[in-house]
């Protein structure tokens, strides 16, 4: 029964390989896209502005620590950069580079007013004290803070930083501008400015995802199984609504293991073990009483390979390879991590038919609440957890649909149809600005 799960080992890509990739993606979504003009593409293959920081941190003991910090605003063309910072050992540029390229793309396809942006710190936080933390959080701002601004590049959370951490840096930035700014960054304590519903957003908009295919597929709840990869943040809320909405979350998992229960896991039992032991686990609880429940031990190789109708990977990237594609038995994939899937997987799972609904759709709802923080940070007044809901779905529900009918319309799988989506929207914008064929024709050429 508590076999242990091996974590499945990734083969990261190297860091030149990952902005590369990006610029792959945008050349295919560009061969399928209507009368884009090729000067659009070219503008998006290079960020607009790239800042390193070195960031001096005194540490408890008195010595002192250079990290170093990166942002990158991708593009602004449609509006303010937006997108997280991230703290981690490996944070890279090349890596800062393809996560904002991504945020362009990703904020593009639900339609929001914003470009792409990311922030990075080399640094792991977990040998970091609270102190030591905070003094990192307000270094990073003090060396961007020329750098963004509610106009022009809105940061957010990302891996290993947190709502408190972004409230430090906002209360950093506005005691740099002497004035109180909330609007320069998302994913805040309510408390501090943050809007209600920010929590669950990312698995949420996922979740009306589903809402709207299981309308197409006829899908019943309580006949269609879920497994879930992956039991943090975007895991949890995800088997949380789709379980509420009578779904069977047949398997879930994390770093340390993964099960398997052919009718079905009670989630809140499992979201309060989790909370409590710090693993998933086959429990159900009755008040505080939780008991284990028989279900079969699996690994997480064998979760993603399992005959369910809907997968989930909801933790890591190079999760679905070319390696593991062909075993793939759901028919389809709702993609809450960022890039689970490789592209080569991404092919084969397209000859098998099986529906990918993509990271930059999927998840998108995150950074989609973000835009209804800042919105309600500039108007000042703050919105019922129902409105944020609604305008939610609303947006979730309409881009899906669009995405869905595009990729119909040119027989190509979803990612594709998400991308050609996005890059007309940006099309679009650059090309209001005027392009060659513009200028010519104003010249008689
Ligand atoms: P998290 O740290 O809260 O949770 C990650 C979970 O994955 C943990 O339960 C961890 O144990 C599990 N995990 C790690 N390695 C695993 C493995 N080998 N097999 C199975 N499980 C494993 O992170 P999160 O915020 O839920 O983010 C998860 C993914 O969703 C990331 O790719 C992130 O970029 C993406 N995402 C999150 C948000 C958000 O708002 N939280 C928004 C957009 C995208």
């Amino acid at each position: 029964m508590t076999q242990k799960s091996t974590a499945k080992k990734t083969t990261p890509e190297k860091p030149a390989d990952i902005y590369s990739h990006a610029i792959e993606r945008l050349e295919l979504a560009y061969s399928h896209a209507q009368k884009i003009d090729r000067e659009v593409v070219e503008r998006l293959k290079a960020p607009r502005s790239i800042l390193e920081v070195s960031i001096p941190v005194r540490m408890d003991d008195g010595s002192l620590e250079i990290y170093t910090g990166y942002r990158v605003r991708h593009d602004e063309t449609r509006g303010p950069a937006k997108g997280g910072i991230r703290f981690h050992p490996e944070a890279n540029l090349p890596e800062v580079k393809a996560l904002a390229f991504w945020m362009t793309f990703k904020t593009a396809v639900v339609n929001i007013p914003f470009g792409g942006g990311k922030g990075g710190v080399r640094v792991n936080p977990k040998n970091l004290s609270n102190m030591e933390l905070e003094r990192l959080s307000r270094g990073y701002i003090r060396g961007v803070a020329d750098f963004i601004g509610p106009e022009t590049d809105i940061p957010a959370p990302d891996v290993y930083t947190n709502s408190r951490v972004m409230g430090w840096m906002m209360d950093e930035y506005s005691l740099i501008k002497r004035k109180r700014t909330p609007e320069v960054i998302t994913g805040k304590p309510i408390a501090l400015g943050g809007s209600l519903g920010r929590d669950d957003a990312t698995a949420r908009g996922g979740y009306y995802c589903i809402v709207e295919l299981a309308k197409k597929r006829l899908w019943k709840p309580e006949e269609t199984s879920v497994a879930v990869q992956g039991f943090g943040n975007a895991g949890q809320f995800i088997a949380r609504l789709l379980h509420d909405a009578g779904y069977k979350i047949v398997a879930v998992s994390d770093s340390q293991g993964a099960f398997y229960k052919k009718d079905g896991f009670d989630i809140e039992s499992l979201i309060r073990n989790k909370n409590k032991t710090g693993k998933v686990a086959p429990v159900l609880c009755e008040g505080e009483n939780c008991h284990e429940v028989e279900a079969q031990s699996i690994t997480n190789e064998e979760l993603l390979e399992l005959k369910v109708d809907i997968l989930v990977p909801a933790a890591l990237e190079n999760q679905i390879t070319k390696q593991n594609a062909n075993k793939i038995k759901a028919s389809t994939i709702l993609e809450l991590a960022n890039g689970p899937t490789t592209p080569e997987a991404d092919e084969i799972l397209h000859s098998k038919k099986i529906l990918v609904i993509p990271d930059i759709l999927a998840n998108a709802g995150g950074v989609t609440v973000s835009y209804f923080e800042w919105v309600q940070n500039k108007s000042g007044l703050y919105w019922e957890l129902a409105d944020v809901h609604d305008r939610l779905q609303a947006k979730m529900g309409r881009e899906f649909n669009r995405v869905h009918a595009l990729m119909e319309n040119l027989n190509t799988d979803m990612r594709t149809a998400a991308y050609v989506l996005s890059l007309e929207r940006l099309g679009e914008a650059i090309e209001a600005r005027g392009t060659k064929s513009f200028f010519n024709a104003a010249l008689g050429k």
